[in-house]
């Protein structure tokens, strides 16, 4: 099974900004935000990228994007966010465990980069 630095903040050998946790999912704020709000919402599942997720996956990626709204409330992102999910290496993926950016508190351009 491959390690990732997420997987280290899972396991609270490096810190992270916690904002949300649950038995399925772990919610901190972004080390180089990209807007005022900038938080990643990752499965504990090591899943390294989207493209590798299975259909014994649905609930588990159901309850991530659940749980991205959920911390969308308690930011008081009520204007509205931006929900991303970079997969492989055209995706600009770098850290390969799957994980949600959730951005938020500023207008954001489309289309992205
Ligand atoms: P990706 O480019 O894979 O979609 O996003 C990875 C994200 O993880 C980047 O936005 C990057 O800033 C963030 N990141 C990388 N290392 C760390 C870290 O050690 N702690 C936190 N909180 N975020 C990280």
């Amino acid at each position: 099974m491959s390690d990732t630095i997420f997987a280290k903040i899972i396991r609270r050998e490096i810190p992270a900004d916690i904002v949300y946790e649950d038995d399925l999912a772990l919610g901190f704020r972004d080390v180089n935000p990209q807007a005022p709000v900038h938080i990643l919402v990752i499965p504990k599942k090591p899943i390294p990228m989207l493209s590798e997720a299975d259909d014994a996956d649905q609930a588990l990626l159901g309850h991530l994007l659940l749980t991205v709204k959920k911390i969308a409330q308690q930011e008081n992102l009520a204007k509205g966010y931006r929900v991303v999910l970079n997969t492989g290496e055209d995706g600009g993926q770098t850290v390969f465990h799957l994980h949600l950016h959730l951005l938020g508190d500023r207008p954001l351009a489309w289309p992205p980069g």
